[in-house]
């Protein structure tokens, strides 16, 4: 007897629409069944939904409806958890459901042949455990300290979710391993996911989680899924983990859709860092949909920062409308007399004009260098000057295709546009007057590494570095940003350089501020931060202050240099309370500050917001699709919901497409959220009507991270 079975195929579509195919087949199909379908000329991959779930739209003719081309064998069908969560995803960020599944399975799900696939689950079957769970107590496990213990012993009794508010080096990820080994003790087929922001972060924890697991558990314990793998390593670890062979799934946010049929503990880890909301397609925030998941799973789920986002910090407010997260606080860090670094305010209203590094400052770096430690110096911007620029004309490095401009980096002397990829060789002149003495205006890390070398040109290393490198030698300063780790294995072996000793001084951007643990580091400096007091992004400080604290927390994670660590802090604006509550490593103090003004302002947590945002070739296109998307909205409820007018995106302009954004915002989140749901329909409406002509396309971010 033939069956009909609703579909989920991958379309680019928007919410609801589309996604949701009628096919045939011989015997009936569990929901969360993959299968491959014929769909227009092709075959595609399709996973098998629950029909009412799916909504499936409009009427089918029996006649024409397909039958399946086959059901990948041999692979259990996702789990109903798994349906529900992405299901959840699909209407909370407004995409179509079809789109989000599909995009959260391994591609070669996509690719592989039947027997490809029999071999690759050959392989993935689970292999027996080398000892019984009997004999662990993961030998190389530390005691923990009181507070660890006491973090471990809430996560253990309540419920959660739980905010481990945690100190950089407070011993975090050794009460995530402790929290994972308990479970895997007590359940024989339990499993945890544990996620970092970033790809960089993963073989550190890959290695510390093998190290403590796989002696007990097998090689097999632990896998890792991140988008920096290859598509057939993705596919093994995304078949361990789905058949449960695995016990530890490590990655980043993507790892949040991973299928784990016995899942029972989620950690985020730095859980406040903006890479875990994506950026494209689904704008979904893997930490969200972590707290959203641990509730369906019955998982509990752990979020953790020394600087969390201000979102869980308000929700882990004891009181009125916090209260939902638990919060536990390990203040002190481990195996120091609880040292945090003294943080030094530079005031640069006092400075030499135009001084880059101030004389404290580069004092500082010597005398540290004269001990045989290491300095790490970071300015959010790579490259080495923002712009190029004539004097005579006023000329600057616009990027033709942007509303940038292009950066000047002096090592492969190009202009390069950080927008759209756009690189020419820099002129040898003035493309506008012929003036040949065209100059860099501003400062990148490329610069500053140039500029600190030859401050430091005297030099000389002391006797004591490092036995490996002689004595007398010139200083070395180093750089590490997104230019100097582009291939694969760079940043590797440039991190390997720094602990080894060979580096002096490390230059950088944001990126060697996170996570690394650098034990001989003593002395970080922030050269020029106050941009983001300033910013109009009411996120700018929040991010500016967990940035500083995380850099901070690389200062003197070693017990022998950790008494005289320093953070110093070049400012126009040394009384600003950010830095203040920075000088007192009070986060709390900070974020309690933040949150009053927000909530005088009405903005998130104390709102919801939501961006539409629309490219065209013009600007007027763009908006006039906005506005008129606006209009048509007003014509229904659209009580406790305030429609901002279109304007422009900060960067008006890339690649030569205009782009125009409209932020929607209510103090209720399911208002929104029933808004949202209704305008799909006006959105696409518009975009068929006279208003849509010449638009290239048009997406909602939900709780956008920047606006
Ligand atoms: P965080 O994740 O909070 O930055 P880690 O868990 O990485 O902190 O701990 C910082 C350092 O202290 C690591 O080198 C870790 O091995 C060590 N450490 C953590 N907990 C203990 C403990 N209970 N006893 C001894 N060393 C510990
Ligand atoms: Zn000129
Ligand atoms: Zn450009």
């Amino acid at each position: 007897m033939k069956q009909w079975v609703c579909v989920l195929v991958q379309t680019p579509a928007h919410a609801a629409l589309g996604s949701v195919l009628s096919y045939q087949s011989d015997r009936p199909l569990a929901p969360g069944t993959l299968v491959r379908v014929p769909l227009g000329k092709r075959e595609t991959l399709g996973v098998v939904w629950d029909a009412d779930a799916a909504q499936a739209t409009g009427e089918v003719d029996p006649g024409k409806i397909k039958s399946i081309a086959g059901v990948l064998e041999g692979i259990a069908p996702l789990n109903t958890a798994w349906q529900s969560l992405l299901t959840f995803a699909a209407q909370y960020y407004q995409r179509s459901v079809g789109e989000v599944t599909l995009a959260a399975l391994p591609p070669q799900l996509r690719e592989l042949s039947p027997v490809q696939m029999q071999r690759r689950l050959a392989r993935s079957k689970p292999k027996p455990t080398p000892t019984g769970p009997d004999t662990l107590q993961g030998a190389n496990a530390p005691c923990l300290t009181p507070e660890q213990n006491s973090a471990v012993e809430q996560i253990q009794t309540n419920p959660g979710p739980f905010l481990l508010f945690g100190a950089t080096g407070s011993g975090k990820t050794e009460v995530y391993l402790h929290c994972v080994q308990t479970l895997l003790e007590r359940d024989p087929n339990a499993q945890a996911l544990v996620m970092v922001p970033e790809i960089n972060l993963t073989p550190q924890l890959e290695a510390r989680f093998r190290q403590r697991f796989a002696p007990t558990y097998g090689d097999d314990a632990v896998v890792s899924l991140h988008s920096g793998m290859t598509n057939p390593q993705r596919l093994k670890s995304w078949l361990a983990s789905h058949t449960g062979a695995t016990r530890i799934v490590l990655g980043t946010r993507m790892a949040i859709f991973a299928s784990m049929p016995t899942l029972r503990l989620i950690v985020v880890d730095e859980e406040h860092d903006p890479s875990y909301k994506s950026g494209e397609g689904a704008r979904y925030s893997a930490r969200d949909l972590a707290v959203y998941r641990g509730r369906l799973e019955g998982a509990k789920v752990v979020l953790g920062s020394a600087t969390p986002s201000l979102e869980s910090w308000h929700h882990s407010r004891p009181g009125a409308d916090g209260g939902r997260y638990l919060r536990l606080h390990m203040p002190s860090r481990v195996g120091q007399a609880d040292t945090l670094p003294l943080v030094r305010r530079v005031d640069m209203n006092h400075q030499p004009r135009n001084a880059v590094f101030s004389i404290p400052l580069l004092e500082a770096i010597k005398a540290r260098i004269a001990r045989g430690e290491q300095c790490m110096v970071f300015l959010n911007r790579r490259g080495y000057a923002p712009v190029l620029h004539c004097a005579d004309c006023g000329w600057k490095s616009e990027c033709p295709h942007c509303s940038a401009y292009r950066v000047f980096h002096k090592i492969d002397r190009t202009l390069r546009c950080h927008h759209c990829g756009f690189t020419e060789r820099v002129p040898r002149a003035c493309p506008s007057c012929g003036n040949p003495d065209i100059a860099p205006l501003g400062r990148g890390t490329e610069r500053l590494e140039e500029h600190l070398t030859e401050l430091l040109a005297d030099v000389r290393r002391p006797d004591s570095v490092s036995p490996e490198f002689p004595a007398g030698v010139p200083v070395r300063v180093a750089r590490i940003d997104a230019d100097t780790t582009r291939l694969r294995g760079e940043l590797e072996s440039q991190l390997a350089a720094v602990h080894a000793g060979d580096v002096d001084v490390l230059v950088g951007t944001q990126m060697i501020a996170k996570g690394h643990d650098f034990r001989r580091i003593s002395l970080v400096a922030a050269i020029n931060p106050d941009g983001a007091l300033f910013s109009s992004d009411f996120r700018a400080p929040e991010r500016l202050f967990g940035l500083l604290m995380q850099a901070s927390g690389r200062a003197g994670r070693d017990a022998a240099l950790g008494t005289s660590a320093e953070m110093w802090v070049q400012t126009f604006q040394p009384a600003h309370p950010l830095y203040a509550a920075l000088k007192r490593h009070d986060y709390p103090a900070f974020a309690e500050q933040q949150l009053k003004e927000r909530s005088q302002a009405g903005l998130p947590p104390f709102s919801a917001q939501a961006l539409v945002r629309a490219e065209a070739r013009t600007q007027d296109i763009a908006q006039g699709f906005l506005r008129a998307a606006s209009e048509a909205a007003k014509s229904s409820d659209i009580a406790q919901i305030t429609l901002y007018p279109a304007v422009p995106m900060t960067i008006q302009r890339i690649a030569n497409i205009e782009r125009a954004q409209m932020l929607v915002e209510s103090p209720s989140r399911a208002a929104l959220q029933r808004f949202l749901t209704g305008w799909q329909t006006v959105l696409q409406t518009t975009r068929q009507s006279p208003a849509g002509k010449g638009l290239v396309r048009w997406a909602i971010d939900v709780d956008p991270l920047a606006i």
